[in-house]
Order: C-alpha cells, then sequence, then structure tokens
C-alpha cells in the first residue's frame, strides 16, 4: 500500500511536488487540491498573456495529472470546503503548495485612492482570474505608474502599452482587452528605489520595449554605470551588464517620435499618493544607495499620474490553523518542513522568488528531506486518505471539478477564442461549473 497524499495547489511548484514524490513513491495515491476549477496557478493567472511560450510548461504539466494514481480537486478551497485539521487526519502527507497571493502594501499616505492597485490584483483581471476580474482599473487617465524593478512591473507596462494588435495573439481576457483598447496613455513609468544595477529584471523581458509599436523608452536620471557590489555572482553579473547594455541603448535611441513613452526612473521611492476621488500624482523622493539599500535624500518632485500598480511583492494567504511567519508572509517552515508530515513548497515555502523552474529544483531539494524526515512518519495506509476527503466534500456538497472536466473547461475555452487568440478564459467560476 502506498502513501495518501495531498498537494494544496496546483502551481508549478504543487505538480513539481507531486512528479518528485513519484518518483520516490510510485505507489503513493496523490490528490491535487486547488481552490479554483482551473489547475497550473500563476502559468494561468499570472505569467503574461502575451508569453505563450512560457506557458507551454502546462504541457509537461498535464502529463502529472495523466497519472493513474493522480487526481485533481478543483473547486475545492481549503479553509472554506476542507480544513487544515482534516487534511491532516485524513492524509499520510501533505503538502502546501498555495503560493502567495497577496500584494503588498506601499505603506504610504493615499494608498486606498482609487486608481492605485496591487499587481496581484492588476494581472489578476488582465489574466482572467475570477477573483479579480470585477476590478475595474481606471484606465481613462493619460499617465500610469508601475512601482517595482522586477518583471512583473515590466509585465503590466508592458501589456498596457501594446496595441489591440499586438495583443491579438495573446489570450488576455476579453473584458481587458476592451478596456486596454479604449485606453489612451501617453506617459508609463518603472519606477525603483535602486539603481539600473541592481534592478531585478532580466533581459529578454527589458528587451522586449524596444519593440513596441506605439511607446517609445526614456530613461531618466540614470547612472548607467556598473559599479557592481563585490559579492554578485558571475551569473548575476552577467544579467546586470546585460540590463544596463540594454538601458543604454534605450537612452542613446530615444523616442523616435512615438506617441506613448515608457519612462525608466531609478532612485526614487515613493512617499504618497496625492488625489481625492482618484489618483493625481505619486509623490517620490531620491535616493542614494548605500551598501545596496536605497536610502532616502529628502529631495522630493511629484509624478501626475493617474494610476498607481504597487509590483513590490507578495505575501502568502494563509489557512485557518495552518502555522504562519507573519514577518516574512510565508508559511512557518524549516527549509520546508512545517510540523509532523506536513510541508510548504513554492512562493508560499520562500516567497515570492524566481521562475517556474526554480520550483522543480525547490521540489527535488523538498523531496530530499522528507525523505530523511521519513522515520518519523508513519507507515503507509494508516490514515483514510482521499475517501474520506470525497465523503466529506459530497457531505458539504462541494462541485468537485476533476481533471476530465477542467479538459473539457479547456477546450470550450479554445473553441470560443477569437481568431489568432490561443483561448477565451472563463472569468467566472459559475461559468467555469456550467460546462459538463
Ligand atoms: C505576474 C507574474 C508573472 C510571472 N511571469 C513568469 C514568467 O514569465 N516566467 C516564469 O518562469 N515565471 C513567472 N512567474 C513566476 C511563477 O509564476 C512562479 O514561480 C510560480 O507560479 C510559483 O508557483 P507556486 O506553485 O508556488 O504558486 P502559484 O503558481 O501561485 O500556485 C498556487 C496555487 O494554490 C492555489 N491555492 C491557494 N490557496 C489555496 C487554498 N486555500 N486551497 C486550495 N488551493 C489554494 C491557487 O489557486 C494556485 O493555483 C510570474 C509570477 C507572477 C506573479
Amino acid at each position: 500500500m502506498g502513501y495518501g497524499i495531498a498537494i494544496v495547489g496546483s502551481g508549478p511548484s504543487g505538480l513539481y511536488m507531486a512528479e518528485e514524490l513519484l518518483k520516490h513513491f510510485p505507489e503513493a495515491s496523490i490528490d491535487i487540491i486547488d481552490a479554483l476549477p482551473t489547475p497550473y496557478g500563476l502559468v494561468r493567472g499570472g505569467i503574461a498573456p502575451d508569453h505563450q511560450t512560457t506557458k507551454a510548461v502546462v504541457r509537461a504539466f498535464e502529463r502529472t495529472f495523466a497519472r493513474r494514481n493522480v487526481r485533481f480537486l478543483g473547486n475545492v478551497e481549503v479553509g472554506r470546503d476542507l480544513s487544515y485539521e482534516e487534511l491532516k487526519a485524513a492524509y499520510d502527507l501533505v503538502v502546501l503548495s498555495i503560493g502567495a497571493a497577496r500584494d503588498r502594501r506601499l505603506g504610504i499616505p493615499g494608498e486606498d485612492t482609487p486608481g492605485v492597485y496591487g499587481a496581484a490584483a492588476f494581472v489578476g483581471w488582465y489574466n482572467g482570474h475570477p477573483q479579480h476580474r470585477d476590478l475595474s482599473p481606471l484606465l481613462d487617465g493619460e499617465a500610469l505608474a508601475v512601482v517595482g524593478n522586477g518583471n512583473v512591473a515590466l509585465d503590466v507596462v508592458r501589456v498596457v502599452a501594446k496595441t489591440p494588435a499586438e495583443l491579438s495573439d495573446s489570450d488576455i481576457a476579453a473584458h481587458a482587452q476592451r478596456a486596454l483598447a479604449a485606453a489612451r496613455f501617453r506617459d508609463l513609468y518603472v519606477i525603483g528605489r535602486r539603481r539600473p544595477l541592481d534592478a531585478s529584471f532580466t533581459p529578454l523581458e527589458l528587451a522586449e520595449f524596444g519593440q513596441l509599436e506605439r511607446c517609445g523608452v526614456v530613461v531618466h536620471d540614470a547612472r548607467l554605470t556598473n559599479d557592481v557590489v563585490p559579492e554578485t555572482s558571475e551569473k548575476e553579473l552577467k544579467v546586470k551588464l546585460r540590463n544596463l547594455e540594454i538601458l543604454r541603448r534605450f537612452a542613446a535611441s530615444g523616442v523616435d517620435g512615438k506617441p506613448c513613452r515608457v519612462h525608466f526612473v531609478f532612485q526614487a521611492a515613493p512617499v504618497e499618493v496625492l488625489g481625492g476621488e482618484r489618483v493625481r500624482a505619486l509623490v517620490l523622493e531620491r535616493t542614494r544607495v548605500e551598501e545596496g539599500r536605497a536610502v532616502r535624500t529628502g529631495e522630493r518632485f511629484e509624478l501626475p499620474v493617474d494610476v498607481v500598480v504597487a509590483a513590490i511583492g507578495y505575501t502568502t494567504v494563509p489557512f485557518p490553523g495552518v502555522p504562519f511567519d507573519d514577518s516574512r508572509g510565508v508559511i512557518a517552515n524549516d527549509e520546508g518542513y512545517v510540523e509532523p508530515g506536513v510541508y510548504a513548497a513554492g512562493w508560499c515555502k520562500h516567497g515570492p522568488r524566481g521562475v517556474v523552474g526554480t520550483n522543480r529544483t525547490d521540489a527535488q531539494q523538498l523531496t530530499k528531506r522528507i525523505l530523511t524526515g521519513l522515520e518519523s512518519t508513519p507507515p503507509p495506509g494508516g490514515k483514510p486518505g482521499g475517501v474520506l476527503i470525497d465523503r466529506l466534500l459530497s457531505r458539504r456538497a462541494v462541485r468537485v471539478v476533476d481533471f476530465a472536466r477542467w479538459q473539457r473547461i479547456d477546450a470550450a475555452e479554445v473553441a470560443c477564442a477569437a481568431p489568432g487568440k490561443p483561448r477565451e478564459k472563463f472569468v467566472t467560476i459559475q461559468e467555469m461549473l456550467e460546462i459538463e
């Protein structure tokens, strides 16, 4: 008899964990539980709709779900439909891979002014995440600022900057496609507290700004010098120097008479959002960088903008009973170990860092860790497993979406896509559940 394993969260970390665990426990029965009727976490709801090749990783994930001993229990939210205690009672091993879906706040006055959004909400809106589809961001202004210097900030600005034609082969949600087609932004700002050298952009994503149809790039007051901190690894150094080279190229080439500009503003910390009924401006303070940290200088300036998107990181949304580390915003864990029989993987373990593939390496390491802790895990078969969970969900009339049903939802989305679009996403759970 094999272990009964629950993996909560069907994003990359959950799916890589399933694969790794099956290598060592081929007889295990694995239930992959997700709050949404759709699997794949941020691959569906986070990765930019115009980056379809990145989403091709789902082909590998489909093979995991095709295994005889792996089930998908979609539309089942732990904390609502099942409790943490019930999971621990049912399964020999529980892996929590619930990601980090809550935006970190800027923590400045005016942050709740209409027109300020977190990146998780804004990205979720254009990606058709059911939780964010009603965001209706205010897009009728001329200027938008994204605070943050990672790839998520670049994604947001690029999606807003693109023309309808440039998005025509993406899987952007129809409501967002319409709203962005009607938007008339002329200035899009990417704001970082530190130097160009400190940005965590990847060169491929940065270079895309040189190819936008209606937007040129302006690089502001940037010290495009390579005074790299000595402890930077060779790999990191290569990325940073490549970013600098791209920014230098942008700075030299100007905006070419295009009607819209993407501005890179470095060494500027957000201080306050101005505006009453809606955003009027973002106040920034110049910084200098000391030992890798941004130190404010007291010199302030106002950026007249209509929308502010904060792309400064995420925290995990815990469910009742799960040990939580408030200071780090992740499930409390020691290299993945939470408590006997319970482990955390991916973004809910170490925070919002790394690309899809990083979760694979992480899953390999965590599986090793689980194997070394097996002496303290009771032998397999002592717990009822999915049978108990099925009974509880049935008693609670939860409409569980299994993998075959997801495949029908998937096929229906593909079938109703406009020409050129890979799919037209359903954006309400109700619509998804109507597909029998
Ligand atoms: C905007 C954005 C763009 C990105 N773009 C790229 C990119 O281009 N390339 C790249 O390689 N990486 C990209 N990444 C990073 C990549 O998406 C992450 O590395 C990866 O998704 C993290 O995987 P995860 O499984 O930890 O979390 P997630 O992918 O967030 O999966 C978590 C899953 O848990 C489920 N869940 C949460 N709470 C519960 C609950 N209580 N009960 C049941 N289920 C629950 C969620 O519904 C979700 O399906 C991007 C990330 C973001 C935010």
